[in-house]
């Protein structure tokens, strides 16, 4: 504990984000914007730790881990949970409301079972067949193929009167950018686009997007009390981690490919 730490104590369990510290003179410190400090200090990026056995973190980076909450199961959401967590806030679901999920993998897995959790209806969205009974399985209402299926989609409309398919929030993790543009075919008016999986393909965005008055929206980890949230989602058993354990030695072997 450094001098001065009065926050916390030795042997809290703790876990540190990506966003470390910030320089608290810009701009976007002074209106409390962390997140877009040009001058960040970034864990693993401009200072050392993660993937090791121990680190120096600055005290107020770190979250305490709710009661129960494994370190392994913690570990993944520091990162790719408060990742997809934070896009679901950040799209502001509403009661009633929508939400589909593009892709399922490291990150979609989990923003199926947060959607379904904060109690959406959710539809899976993902082109590979061999995913759809886990899609099932993590909880999804219903798993689409594309933005054709998403469009047709969770008809009850029980007026008659026409259309009330599609999703009111689309969350896209996957890294197919093809795949992700494909799927605002199903998205519903005034309904959000939340981009969260990184690419080098270009994104083409359709003009269908104006007639839909929709939003299409950039998110990474947007704000610590979703950080918070995500965490004690899992320490209540309401999403379940898929997570395999290897040797430190090993990891530029498991790294994301
Ligand atoms: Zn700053």
């Amino acid at each position: 504990m450094g001098e001065g730490v009065t926050t916390r104590k030795a042997g809290d369990r703790v876990g540190v984000p990506w966003l470390q510290s910030t320089c608290g003179r810009c701009e976007w410190c002074q209106r409390g914007k962390l997140s877009f400090c040009p001058n960040q200090i970034a864990t693993g990026i401009t200072t050392a730790g993660s993937h090791s056995e121990y680190m120096v973190a600055y005290a107020d980076a770190t979250q305490l881990l709710p009661n129960g909450l494994t370190y392994e199961q913690a570990a993944p959401i520091f990162c790719a949970g408060y990742t997809v967590y934070s896009g679901l806030r950040f799209a502001d679901p509403r009661p009633h409301e929508r939400v589909a999920v593009v892709g399922i993998g490291a990150l979609g897995y989990l923003e199926i079972q947060y959607s379904k959790a904060a109690g959406f209806e959710t539809i899976a969205v993902t082109h590979s067949k061999d995913k759809e009974e886990l899609a099932y399985k993590l909880g999804a209402d219903s798993v689409v193929a594309n933005g054709e299926g998403l469009l047709k989609e969770g008809q009850h409309d029980s007026l008659g009167g026409g259309s009330s398919s599609g999703a009111d929030v689309i969350l896209a993790t996957s890294n197919s950018y093809k795949a992700t543009a494909d799927s605002i075919k199903g998205l519903r008016p005034d309904g959000r686009f939340v981009l969260m999986g990184v690419s080098t393909e270009p994104f083409t965005i359709s003009p269908e997007i104006l007639f839909k008055r929709a939003r299409i929206i950039g998110s990474t980890q947007n704000d610590r009390e979703h950080l918070y949230e995500a965490l004690d989602y899992v320490a209540k058993g309401k999403v379940r981690e898929m997570t395999e354990i290897f040797p430190l030695e090993e990891i530029s072997m498991h790294m994301i490919k």
